[in-house]
């Protein structure tokens, strides 16, 4: 197995999860953009955004709620987070295995970089 996301999902690459259920595993970027930084991937590999098919609606959701969930338990609901998906390469996706950032902690600049 190649990607290094579905092999984090199996538990062959150590990764410091925070939330994982049947579908999704949700574990700590390992070079934190801000304070709080997780990231939340389908067990499924999906490689990018664009792959996402009308079967994937409510693994889209369920990603989407997840992340919401995640910042309210961490405290940051009210303050606010930021959630990212970036796609391919311009984008600058480095993991091809689609991932949803969830970023908190500090004031986050907008536009970004
Ligand atoms: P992206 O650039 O949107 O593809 O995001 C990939 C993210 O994966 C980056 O923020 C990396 O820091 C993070 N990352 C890479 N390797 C690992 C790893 N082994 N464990 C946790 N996060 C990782």
């Amino acid at each position: 197995m190649s990607c290094l996301f579905c092999r984090i999902v199996a538990g062959e690459v150590p990764a410091t999860k925070v939330y994982e259920d049947d579908a999704l595993v949700a574990f700590r970027d390992i070079a934190p953009a801000a304070p709080f930084h997780v990231l939340i991937v389908p067990r499924e590999h999906i490689s990018t955004l664009n792959d996402f098919e009308p079967a994937h609606d409510a693994l889209v959701g369920r990603m989407v709620r997840t992340a919401a969930a995640l910042a309210k338990e961490h405290g940051y609901h009210e303050r606010g987070y930021r959630t990212v998906f970036n796609c391919n390469r311009e984008a600058g996706q480095s993991v091809y295995h689609v991932h949803l950032h969830v970023l908190a902690g500090r004031s986050l600049a907008w536009p970004p970089g």
